[in-house]
């Protein structure tokens, strides 16, 4: 199984948050993942936010406050690109988003690319965190489609606080040394798919943010 099962951070996530909740998700499906209120307003958000990089449509009234941010992004440096999906094979090759060798999945939500540099930020419409693994993860994934980018910075964008958070700036080896935070949590994560074990772990999703019914933690 583990060799058809394409992870991505949210899934990764889910998995280490709850392997109960990560298989009913994912494996059984007994419990599909639902999107919540939040979710939905993610979504809306990063779709302003391409489309006014992009194709320079102005924001919605309730988001104008994000327009110096979104002028400083479409200023940067280099080719400018929106909401790029990525997709890599176990041998971190670039692969079709759906293709059967997929390994991991990912979503760049605004990226800066000139010669031999990039800069990749993630939006982030939740509560804000310290926590860089994800934006290293498709800092790792992005330089794996450029070949002559030697330098690389990463940055989450909380619109919440409208403040940034960023890795700094990592030469291609650094960066490619990313994975090594990644590789064993992942291989924790396909241990529990060969083997079955999805014990459950009572945590903040519990109350009112997880589908899985049957789970004794449900609602507490
Ligand atoms: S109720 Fe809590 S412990 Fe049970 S599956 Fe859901 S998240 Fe995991």
């Amino acid at each position: 199984m583990t060799k058809k099962f394409a992870w991505s951070f949210s899934k990764l996530k889910t998995f280490e948050t709850c392997p109960k909740k990560f298989a009913a998700e994912n494996i059984t499906k007994t419990s599909p993942f639902t999107e919540s209120e939040a979710s939905r307003y993610g979504k809306f958000v990063h779709k302003c936010f391409e489309d006014r990089i992009l194709k320079k449509k102005k924001l919605p009234i309730d988001l104008l406050h994000h327009e110096p941010v979104m002028k400083k992004l479409e200023n940067a440096k280099g080719d400018i690109l929106g909401e790029q999906r990525l997709a890599l094979t176990k041998d971190l090759k670039p692969t079709g988003y759906f293709d059967s060798d997929v390994w991991v999945r990912g979503q760049v939500d605004f990226a800066a690319v000139s010669d031999t540099s990039m800069f990749v930020v993630d939006y982030k419409t939740g509560k804000m965190s310290e926590e860089m693994d994800q934006v290293e993860l498709m800092m790792a994934m992005f330089i794996c489609y450029y070949p002559e980018i030697e330098t690389g910075a990463g940055a989450f964008y909380w619109t919440k606080n409208k403040k940034f958070t960023n890795t700094g700036i990592h030469n291609r080896e650094d960066i490619q040394a990313m994975w090594a935070g990644y590789l064993p949590r992942v291989a924790r994560m396909y241990d529990a798919i060969d083997t079955g074990t999805f014990s459950p772990k009572q945590n903040y999703l519990c109350k009112n943010y997880c589908n899985c019914e049957e789970c004794a933690y449900h609602g507490i």
